[in-house]
């Protein structure tokens, strides 16, 4: 007897397709590119349907799927396509990276509610400028052609790039096609969401992970009928189901946040580069400080550099004072005497002012002043963080907070106390010395974090603030004309990380935070203080000076073979009993070495070694670090298959091209 199955990739790492039965009344075929609730060990699973067949055997063991999710198909051939790529480029199984690209979890909307109408205001246009209009004319041109074509534009802050990605999706619109664009944390943008809408109106959509799983359905669906041209957002904006996508923009290309660091672990570049192939689309990056990869395949001409050197209206770039710490005595615990003076006169001219310092909390770390004991987290490798705000100690990783300790935990002894100046710190201090100044503190410690960082865009705005005193947080987006001068505290703590990428990341935070002045009428004056004055990265930032950056670092990624000039995977073995951890980091390293040697594949294999952050969330973690070309690396992950964990609790996370290797 003949019975009609489906064949469903299901989301669990089980690196095959399963087979159901239909569900009662529905049409096979008519299940086929939809989602689907499964049973799966016990379990109820998200699955995608991808086939009907007809099966010979006995089939009575086969269960039948429990709900079917979509009313409309959901997976294009594309998708199905983009899946592949995923799962082979990133190692997951399909079902995973199905569930990649069609978010499982959103949901159809149960009454049709009128969404609200956003019509396109006649918005604020400018008149492009020389650079504007190359930057533009070039774009226009792949636009007009049918083969896919990659840019990236390295422009200055404030060179009028955003003015150049609006007018460029117009034009993809007027050829009836849709367009991507991502930025780095939508939260943190909203400003940059406003002037799309007011542009675009109704035509664009914006994804990210915060909105909710019907929102979701809605946009998902619109993109997929055509009915939005526009997907604006975060990293997974860049799987908007457009047929017929012709435009992906990526704004700040170097940031970190377009990685997703959990399974499967892709890099929206990547994806984004792989579905501009496929529609034959066209793929612009945009940065003031691009990431050493793609500017070496700018310069490497296997995608096409735009410069756009100049600020608008040839603004100039601030200048840069850096200040050494070294055998320096600190006003308020962190100001050097000339940091002071220059804030007393920008205060005194009526002007804003940013300061930077990089470190949450109050103090960064507390220490035992007779044995020197610094305590740390009791679930991770860590130094705990005093807030002052909570009157407690923190923990940066995993959360965990308790009351301060009075005494040593090791010598017993009531000398515990504070070192080093976190955000709050700084806060009172500032407060101190500038007694009249209206400060405004944005750090990642705030309940709702938009709420904050709404408050510190419009009070600064108003200019109800004369400082804004933030970390990290604060060096993208932000446009104040007011503001004068900007203070980088401690600028070298990136550089402490032992990592091949830490100069790079400390170059490019400067010149971002040093780009948030002199955008206005007044000229811009940064001061960095750093213990580290000579260091390549600090020095090329103070110059503004990319490519003397691009030139000292290239040098030390070629010398010890780093990316861009090797592709990398980190393989992370965790258990929560550090020796169990090691051994089977020990056993798969042999058995990676075994494949190396047997399919001779020509890839380094480094390690196991203890991750910088040794113990995360009471689990122990060594890492193994493999380097080589792409391909080499995956076929050897793929063909190591000898490898049998001892312990059972041991769990492997692969990830490929990791941001960093610690
Ligand atoms: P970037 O994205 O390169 O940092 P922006 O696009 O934010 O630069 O531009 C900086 C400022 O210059 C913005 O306030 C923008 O409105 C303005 N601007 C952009 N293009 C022009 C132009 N052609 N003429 C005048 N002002 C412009
Ligand atoms: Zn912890």
């Amino acid at each position: 007897m003949k019975t009609t199955i489906l064949e469903v990739a299901v989301c669990s790492p089980v690196k095959k397709n399963f087979h159901y039965l239909p569900i009662d009344g529905a049409a096979p075929q008519d299940l086929v590119g939809k989602r689907v609730k499964v049973p799966f060990g016990g379990r109820k699973l998200v699955g995608f349907v991808l086939s009907v067949l007809e099966s010979e055997g006995d089939n009575f063991k086969l269960k039948e799927i429990l709900e079917v999710l979509d009313d409309e198909i959901v997976i294009s051939d594309e998708t199905l396509a983009l899946a592949k790529y995923i799962s082979q480029n990133y190692i997951c199984s399909q079902g995973e990276a199905f569930a990649c690209a069609i978010s499982p979890v959103m949901k159809c909307p149960k009454r049709k509610s009128k969404p609200k109408k956003i019509h396109p205001l006649s918005s604020q246009r400018h008149t492009l400028n020389e650079s504007q209009n190359n930057a533009l004319s070039l774009i226009k041109e792949a636009l007009d052609g049918d083969i896919a074509k990659t840019f990236l534009i390295r422009g200055i802050t404030a060179s009028g790039k955003t003015e150049v990605y609006l007018n460029a999706i117009e034009y993809a619109l007027s050829k009836g096609k849709s367009a991507i664009m991502l930025i780095p944390e939508i939260s943190l943008t909203y400003q940059f969401i406003e002037i799309v809408q007011k542009r675009f109106g109704d035509l664009a959509g914006i994804w990210h992970s915060g909105i909710s799983v019907t929102e979701k359905y809605r946009l998902f669906h619109k993109a997929l009928r055509g009915e939005i041209k526009i997907m604006l957002g975060a990293r997974s904006a860049v799987f908007a189901p457009f047929n017929n996508l012709g435009l992906i923009i990526i704004d700040e290309e170097h940031e970190h946040t377009y990685k997703q660091e959990q399974k499967p672990c892709y890099d929206a570049r990547e994806i984004a580069a792989w579905r501009s192939d496929y529609h034959k689309g066209t793929l612009v990056f945009g940065s003031a400080t691009p990431s050493l990869e793609t500017y070496k395949s700018a310069l490497d001409k296997k995608i096409t550099l735009i410069e756009m050197p100049h600020r608008i209206d040839n603004k100039s770039l601030p200048t840069v004072n850096v200040l050494s710490l070294k055998d320096k005595i600190l006003a308020g615990a962190f100001l050097l005497p000339e940091t002071v003076a220059a804030i007393s006169q920008a205060l005194a001219r009526k002007e804003q002012i940013i300061v930077f310092l990089n470190r949450r909390g109050f103090a960064p770390s507390i220490m035992c002043r007779k044995c020197e004991t610094v305590y740390q987290c009791p679930h991770c490798s860590i130094s705990m963080v005093y807030h002052k705000i909570h009157e407690n100690l923190r923990c940066h990783y995993c959360g965990h907070s308790q009351k301060l300790p009075l005494i040593c935990p090791k010598c017993g002894n009531k000398s515990m106390a504070f070192f080093g100046t976190g955000i709050q710190k700084a806060e009172d201090e500032l407060q101190k010395l500038f007694p009249s100044a209206r400060i405004f503190r944005l750090d990642g410690d705030s309940a709702s974090l938009k709420g904050v960082y709404e408050q510190a865009y419009e009070g600064m705005k108003n200019e109800r603030y004369d400082i804004l005193l933030g970390t990290q947080m604060i060096a993208k987006g932000f446009d104040f004309p007011k503001v004068s001068l900007v203070c980088v505290l401690y600028a070298d703590i990136s550089l402490f990380v032992p990592d091949f990428k830490s100069a790079e990341k400390t170059f490019q935070l400067i010149s971002q935070v040093a780009g948030r002045c002199g955008r206005g009428d007044t000229e811009g004056k940064v001061i960095i203080q750093t213990s580290r004055p000579e260091h390549y990265a600090i020095e090329s930032a103070k110059n503004h000076d990319y490519e003397a950056f691009y030139r000292a670092e290239i040098v030390q990624r070629e010398k010890l073979t780093y990316p861009p000039f090797c592709d990398t995977a980190k393989i992370t073995v965790k258990n929560r009993d550090n020796d169990r951890a090691e051994k089977d980091a020990e056993r798969f390293i042999q058995e990676l070495e075994n494949t190396r040697e047997r399919e001779n594949i020509n890839v380094k294999v480094l390690g196991p070694a203890p991750s910088y952050i040794a113990k995360q969330y009471d689990i122990y973690r060594h890492n193994i670090i493999v380097k080589g070309k792409r391909g080499d690396i995956l076929s050897l992950i793929e063909k190591t298959t000898g490898f049998k964990k001892e312990f059972s609790d041991t769990q492997i996370a692969i990830d490929i091209s990791p941001l960093d290797l610690f």
